[in-house]
């Protein structure tokens, strides 16, 4: 059944399709198949053009073609609009399309109907949303990453004073991953393959003006030499600075060893109540329930070294507390000196670590930071790498997760709950 309807105006379709500058002057109805066809062209011909190519305004039209694009439904009815698009001849560009406000890319779909997908992607997976609108997966994440190049390409980035950098392992076939964050936006602004100090030298050469390298002032890394190498060589005023994040990591993976050798140290009874603890051992204990504290008391009560181990990491967060360098100095004496006659070697070795790095560990006092940002990103990274397969593409990842960051006002502290 094709059929155009009776009574209603063209300049009422015009009216409801509400594209600016345009006028629907022909539509097809089709009943069965519940699909709405409407032709539109400029409301005045006789208006400048702009070039898609260098965005001037050109009155010479080369000529006139017809492109069809899937727009927003009507009610139950699939609308797809087909547009008159003239070539212009532009005195810069030659022959070039026009610039149409509601056709932002070559596929077959207006801006707002991408803007609807995109905007569904950002709570849903890429599978929900292919089903929502009928379209394949990859078509939904090709229109995804447009809708958020568009995002970014408006969009005022923050400078970058305080930056954090990274690792995330993104398993054996992507291997590492390298992130720069904005400490003081809470979004990432780089991403990078691999982990060396190569990695960071393309970030500083590539993603940052001289100018902009220059007011980097702060930098929070892991205590791993190749990324300070490439700090100190582009960014000297830069003061690097370990943050807290980063040293625990050092000291859950000390805890980690502590009970592994103790696991295979000991035979029997004692081994079965250290088996499976290996992350109630890396939680604080603030955040463990009744229950949970009680397991853990069960397996300090039989391993002291485990106990010693437990309160070494505990203690070392208290670090961080510290406003005054000689504060700070004065705890981690007093910290290093309970290692003494332990023989925990795993510790004695972080200690070795943290005399090496107190100049970087003291900057926590010289330059103020945020705290948990660079935990957060690195979460958020992790839960979007969960949630959808196909982030083969970085950009499409980090553009994904500086979104994340810029919609979410508040960043939920990451915690496993007991
Ligand atoms: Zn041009």
């Amino acid at each position: 059944m094709f059929g155009r309807l009776v009574g209603v105006r063209d300049a009422d379709f015009t009216k409801i399709l509400g594209w600016p500058g345009y006028r629907v002057y022909e539509h097809e109805i089709d009943e069965v198949a519940r699909t709405l066809r409407l032709w539109v062209r400029r409301k005045r011909r006789t208006r400048r053009l702009i070039c898609s190519g260098c965005g001037r305004r050109v009155r010479e039209v080369h000529d006139i073609s017809e492109r069809e694009v899937r727009d927003l439904p009507w009610g139950e009815y699939r609308t797809t609009v087909v547009v008159e698009v003239c070539r212009v001849r532009c005195p810069n560009c030659g022959v070039k399309v026009e610039r149409v406000a509601q056709l932002p890319s070559k596929a077959p779909f207006s801006k707002r109907f991408e803007d609807a997908v995109g905007l569904a992607c950002e709570s849903g997976a890429a599978r929900q949303v292919s089903r929502q609108f009928d379209l394949a997966p990859t078509t939904v994440r090709a229109i995804d990453l447009r809708y958020l190049e568009r995002w970014a390409a408006q969009r005022r980035r923050p400078a970058l004073k305080h930056m954090g950098v990274d690792e995330i392992w993104l398993g054996k076939r992507m291997k590492f991953l390298t992130v720069v964050s904005n400490l003081e936006s809470n979004e990432p602004v780089w991403f990078g393959r691999d982990r060396t100090h190569t990695t960071l030298d393309t970030f500083f050469r590539e993603a940052l003006s001289r100018g902009q390298r220059r007011r980097v002032v702060a930098a929070c890394v892991d205590m791993w030499q190749a990324f300070t190498t490439s700090i100190h060589e582009w960014a000297p005023r830069c003061r690097i600075i370990y943050d807290k994040f980063h040293v625990m990591q050092h000291a859950n993976a000390a805890v980690d060893e502590v009970r592994r050798a103790e696991f295979f140290r000991k035979g029997g009874l004692a081994r079965q109540v250290v088996k499976g603890k290996r992350w109630l051992l890396l939680s604080r204990w603030v955040h463990l329930s009744a229950a949970k504290r009680q397991q853990l008391n069960a397996l300090f009560a039989l391993n002291r070294r485990v106990f010693k181990a437990y309160l070494l990491k505990e203690s070392l967060e208290r670090l961080w507390t510290y406003r005054y360098e000689g504060a700070m100095v004065r705890y981690l004496q007093s910290w290093i000196a309970q290692l003494r006659w332990q023989r925990l070697s795993a510790f004695e070795r972080l200690a070795d670590m943290l005399v090496d790095h107190l100049d970087g560990l003291l900057n926590h006092c010289r330059t103020r930071v945020r705290f948990g940002v660079v935990e957060a990103i690195n979460g958020n990274i992790k839960a979007l790498l969960r949630r959808g397969r196909g982030y083969t593409n970085l950009r499409y990842l980090l553009l994904k997760a500086q979104r994340i960051a810029v919609t979410q006002t508040e960043f939920i502290a990451i915690t496993r709950a007991a």
